[in-house]
């Protein structure tokens, strides 16, 4: 095989490669910069002599300071037995580059970054003879999408799902033109921020008229705690961001192999695609020199065990491993067989926190209604009033008293029906006896809709798309709930003829939504 070839060509011999073997990813870029001990003026280098802010630190920084040193890593993990690396640009986009200072950067750094990691894989693919990929990093941002970071109010938000995608277009879009192989948002804590990643790369590539393999892998932060932090479980993350067309989905980072078993399980059984994991080193530890514990003798034996277990498809480490512990993984996994994918049937997948499948024998499920100000006096009169407290406390009597599924419609026209919308669904969301259950999203106004959407962790569901601005623009907003994942329940006529179907239940209501 030609080892420098045509994008195209290196997307189809790593799904051929997949197919052969465990693929091997590097390990941790951070983990190499740290040994430097570099000092603020490295990290400055001539350009940025000036710069007012303290960039110690900034490592994403040195793909245009010291970028011999950053190709330097990539090599020495190809040469450690690496079929992939991935490019140093983990915080390389804007909302984390402005805590330097640095978000008009992000364009420059990730074209800088991908060239490097570029010019290693072809330098080693062509004195080696085999094939190297450059796996684009994008990380979660300094920020969280569906938490709020404001103890007085839970309904706040530092970023908007709008930021995020303006930011990871951005970022991809300077991965995509240094040449990278794949898109890797990876380390994803919050799936509205991954959601946002997986929405911003699709953008780009309708916008651009070309295409990467696109892998995810999301993290768990919390020892023994089967949530990721934002509340979801891997089932529910899956569902998720099923929709997007994914080659992969994976496991990185979190708080060692150890933790991350039975997560990784988990996943590896309900993903039909393959199945990625490259744990940090154990535990994080301050007082450690690399600042965890897990050697590569330590880390690689139960990544072999793993593999036999046929969990794996691509493997490799994170915070904490060096080109050594590469080496012995690589070797801890070598003859194992690649995991087989597996095959899940066709049912609607939605989720809150937790995951909710309708299967052919589920029975009717329960629509809460409530939480409807078309259909419940008491709540339009709290939402009105501004009482979201109560109107919160509508949503949990809701939840608690048996509804699966929780109906949220703000159409009145006394009201900002956005604004409304966003901001119970931003209350909610933090709420641990409502947040469990997938959100329907119900208005006759395609901009609420939308508005409501971008809230969603969750996988949820559109109520109805309205046909009143004619078939084509129904066609093109049937597909944006695709692109960012809730299904679409039905269409409703123009002229509203039918009498609301689930208001006139008491309590909550029943439907079988379509698949
Ligand atoms: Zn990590």
């Amino acid at each position: 095989m030609t080892t420098v070839s045509r994008p195209a060509d290196r997307a189809q011999a790593l799904v051929r490669l997949l197919r052969e073997r465990i693929v091997i990813i590097d390990g941790a870029m951070g983990t190499m910069i740290q040994a430097q001990r570099l000092g603020d003026a490295d990290f400055r280098g001539e350009r940025f002599r000036d710069h007012p802010r303290d960039l110690k630190g900034n490592n994403d920084l040195l793909a245009l300071t010291q970028p011999a040193l950053i190709e330097s890593f990539h090599r020495q993990y190809f040469e450690a037995g690496a079929d992939i690396v991935e490019t140093n640009t983990f915080n390389s986009n804007a909302v984390s580059l402005a805590d330097y200072g640095m978000e008009a950067l992000v364009y420059e750094i990730n074209l800088a970054a991908a060239r490097l990691a570029r010019q290693a894989a072809d330098a080693v693919a062509g004195k080696e003879k085999r094939p190297t990929w450059v796996a684009g990093s994008l990380g979660p941002t300094s920020r969280t999408a569906s938490m709020s970071r404001d103890v007085g109010d839970p309904g706040a938000r530092q970023v908007t799902f709008d930021q995020l995608v303006a930011s990871y277009y951005e970022q991809a879009r300077g991965l995509l033109d240094g040449g990278v192989d794949l898109l890797l948002p990876e380390t994803a804590f919050d799936t509205l921020n991954l959601k946002a990643a997986l929405f911003a790369i699709q953008k780009l590539f309708a916008d651009q008229g070309r295409t990467v393999p696109i892998l995810a892998s999301i993290t768990f932060t919390q020892v023994g705690n089967d949530r990721m932090l934002t509340g979801q479980t891997v089932e529910a993350c899956w569902n998720s961001i099923a929709h997007a067309p994914l080659l992969g989905v994976g496991i990185n980072c979190s708080l060692g192999p150890e933790d991350m078993g039975p997560h990784l399980d988990e996943l590896q059984r309900i993903a039909p695609l393959f199945v990625s994991c490259y744990p940090n080193a154990g535990l994080p530890d301050p007082l450690l020199p690399t600042g965890f514990p897990a050697t590569p003798s330590d880390m690689a034996p139960v990544l072999g065990e793993w593999a036999k277990n046929g969990w794996l498809n691509i493997v490799g480490g994170c915070c904490g491993t060096t080109p050594e512990h590469i080496r012995a993984i690589a070797d801890a996994v070598r003859g194992a067989a690649p995991r087989v994918p597996a095959k899940v049937e066709p049912y609607t997948r939605l989720s809150g926190w937790d995951a909710l499948t309708l299967r052919p024998d589920t029975n009717f499920v329960n629509v809460g209604e409530r939480t409807n100000v078309t259909g419940s006096p008491r709540f339009s009169k709290l939402v009105l009033a501004g009482d979201y407290e109560q109107a919160v406390a509508v949503a949990r009597q809701q939840v608690t008293s048996g509804a699966q599924i929780l109906d949220v419609n703000m159409d009145e026209g006394m009201l900002d029906s956005e604004a409304a919308m966003v901001r119970f669904l931003n209350l909610i969301a933090a709420e641990p006896d409502i947040a469990p259950v997938p959100v329907m999203i119900d208005s006759s106004k395609w901009s609420v809709i939308e508005a409501g959407l971008k809230c969603l962790q969750g996988k949820g569901i559109v109520n109805s798309i309205s046909l009143k601005e004619g078939e084509a623009a129904f066609r093109e907003r049937a597909k944006a709930p695709r692109a960012s994942t809730a299904r679409s329940r039905s269409a409703r006529a123009p002229t509203r003829s039918s009498p609301r179907r689930w208001a006139s239940h008491p309590r909550t209501s029943s439907s079988t939504p379509t698949s």
